[in-house]
């Protein structure tokens, strides 16, 4: 990695620089290489070294090429018909300028349609984004999201002037994962572009997703590059994703969202880890996964609770919130689950929208999708 700020390895033979690589493993270890490639920061590699917690975000594992899940979590998208541009609801849509990660996460859901597959937006294809969203005023707020756009300053200095020019958009979010992968890129540079693109008087704020998982990711750089954003203006919720051995343990999610609260970044979504193809064995249960957002709910302020997410194929659902399941099938992975959505709703957005495969309406109109659990506990011997 001399020089360069990742390291992405994809020969079994080089995977020994970052850990183990047991004998009996070697070709399992290589098949999942060839469906994922490993890519890790400089700045990452002493916290995996440190941290099984976040050593297993990033390192692969021989069971990802077990288990049940799907190459591509959505199907459910409107179509937009701009390359880089994704729409599931009528208010928001995302923008996705480069594709590329600084590291990969092995959890990710674009990990296999997105990730060495996609290219970044040309210059026409943001002139496009830009054309579409100004086109239709039900949009009102757009995520700049990928990969990760904050490593192509050119591209996001592009949309964010592109978007400040569009009357109906006030809030622009811009996903940032480098805070915790590469906190250099997160540069007074970069945060004088973001800032002269905040103009709270015309309300249009900036506000900046952070997505971390767990404490031992949160570094004294990190902290500083945190403490430069805040400082610069501009407001920073996090997103984190529940996994298991990781952080399916409400102790180390209460401090993991104290030490953000302290910092002034707000906890706002908890996820349940989609049902990504080979990432069964860091899939906790939804039951589970309850009964930790009710045990956070019992020890802290709701100041630092999230909202506990599952994203199903057509969109985001809070259970018990706008969401309910209403079945569970006897092989006790499948469960249905009753959405806020409704096919009318969407199909004023995209008439062609048809519901996809595993979903019907309920009497009410509301979309009910068929969504796979997190694997049952192996049976005891
Ligand atoms: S940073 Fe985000 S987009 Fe990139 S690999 Fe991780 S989860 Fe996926």
């Amino acid at each position: 990695m001399s020089g360069s700020r990742s390291k992405t390895i994809r020969e079994v033979g080089q995977l020994g620089e970052l850990m183990p690589v047991p004998e009996a493993q070697r070709a399992a270890l290589g098949q999942v290489l060839g469906r994922f490639e490993v890519r890790v920061t400089r700045h990452l590699e002493p916290l995996i070294a440190q941290s099984e917690a976040v050593a297993r975000q990033f390192l692969p594992d021989v069971r990802e090429v077990e288990g049940l899940g799907e190459a591509r979590c959505f199907s459910g998208l409107l179509a937009t018909g701009v390359p880089g541009v994704e729409r599931m609801y009528l208010d928001r849509c995302i923008v996705m300028p480069h594709p590329v990660c600084p590291a990969y996460c092995r959890y990710c859901f674009r990990k296999f349609y997105q990730h060495g597959a996609g290219s970044a937006m040309s210059e026409e294809q943001l002139d496009q984004a830009l054309a579409f969203i100004a086109g239709d005023p039900r949009l009102r707020e757009v995520l700049i999201t990928g990969g990760e756009p904050v490593m192509d300053k050119r591209r996001l200095s592009h949309l964010l002037s592109g978007l400040r020019r569009i009357p109906q958009i006030g809030p622009i979010r811009v996903a940032c994962r480098s805070l915790v992968l590469a906190p250099e890129l997160i540069d007074d540079q970069l945060i004088a572009l973001l800032s002269a693109h905040q103009d709270l008087r015309a309300g249009k704020p900036l506000e900046i997703a952070c997505h971390i998982n767990h404490p031992d990711e949160i570094s004294a750089p990190t902290v500083e590059r945190i403490v430069a954003l805040r400082h610069a203006g501009l407001s920073l919720y996090n997103q984190t994703v529940l996994l298991r051995g990781i952080n399916c343990d409400a102790s180390i999610l209460l401090a993991l969202f104290r030490r953000l609260r302290s910092y002034g970044v707000e906890s706002y979504y908890l996820f349940f880890a989609g049902p990504v193809a080979g990432m069964d064995h860091q899939r906790p249960r939804i039951d589970e996964a309850l009964a930790i957002k009710a045990e956070l709910r019992r020890q802290a302020t709701g100041r630092l609770n999230p909202r506990f997410i599952v994203t199903t194929r057509i969109g985001k659902v809070e259970l018990g919130v706008d969401g309910r399941i209403v079945e569970r099938e006897a092989d006790g992975r499948h469960l249905w689950i009753k959405t806020p959505y409704a096919l009318a709703e969407l199909q004023a957005v995209d008439p062609a929208f048809r519901l996809p495969d595993d979903c019907y309406l309920a009497d009410d109109g509301a979309i009910v999708v068929r969504y796979l659990d997190g694997p049952l506990p192996a049976a005891k011997p």
